[in-house]
This record gives structure tokens, C-alpha cells and sequence, in this order.
């Protein structure tokens, strides 16, 4: 599927464990990018300074789920199953 627009929710609920600009110890899960802008666009998106991880995420229908507060409640049990 195509990642909807303003969704970012995959910018939320995973932590992410690389530094990167405004994160230098990484990010908490649940803990909003500070990346992210206010319409939920990615500021460093096709930058270097992106991290791997969310170059590497790609969106797809059984984690994304139908909207953005669905793909919340699946990348937050997905993050506590996997911790
Ligand atoms: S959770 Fe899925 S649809 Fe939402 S921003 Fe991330 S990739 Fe796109
Ligand atoms: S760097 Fe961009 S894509 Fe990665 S979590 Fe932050 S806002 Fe989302």
C-alpha cells in the first residue's frame, strides 16, 4: 500500500534506537519524532540525516491498518511484543 499522507503514526509509537538531528540518544516509543511536523510530514525525508530505520519501513496494510489511530494501536503492541 501507499503510506498515507499525515498519518505518522509509524513516527510515534516504534522507539528508534539510532541518534539523529533533535534525538541524539535516539527516540522513546510513544515519544512523538521531533521530526515530525505538524501535519505529520517527516522534515528530513530523501536527507542523508534520515534514519536507516525509517528509510527501511515501508507501509503495508497489516501494520498501518485502516487509519492512523489503528496503525498506533498495531505499532504499539507490535513495539511491546518485540521489546
Ligand atoms: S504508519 Fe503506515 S501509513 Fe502511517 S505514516 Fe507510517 S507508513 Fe505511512
Ligand atoms: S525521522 Fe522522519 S520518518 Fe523518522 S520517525 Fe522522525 S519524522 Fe518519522
Amino acid at each position: 500500500m501507499e503510506c498515507r499522507l499525515y498519518c505518522g503514526a509509524c513516527c510515534i509509537a516504534p522507539s528508534i534506537s539510532s541518534s539523529f538531528p533533535l534525538h541524539p540518544h535516539g527516540k522513546k516509543a510513544g515519544e512523538r519524532c521531533k521530526q515530525l511536523t505538524d501535519d505529520n510530514l517527516c522534515k528530513l525525508f530523501g536527507k542523508e540525516e534520515r534514519p536507516d530505520v525509517c528509510h527501511d519501513f515501508k507501509a503495508a496494510k497489516w501494520v498501518c491498518g485502516e487509519d492512523s489511530k489503528q496503525a498506533i494501536e498495531i505499532l504499539t503492541e507490535l513495539e511491546y511484543i518485540t521489546a
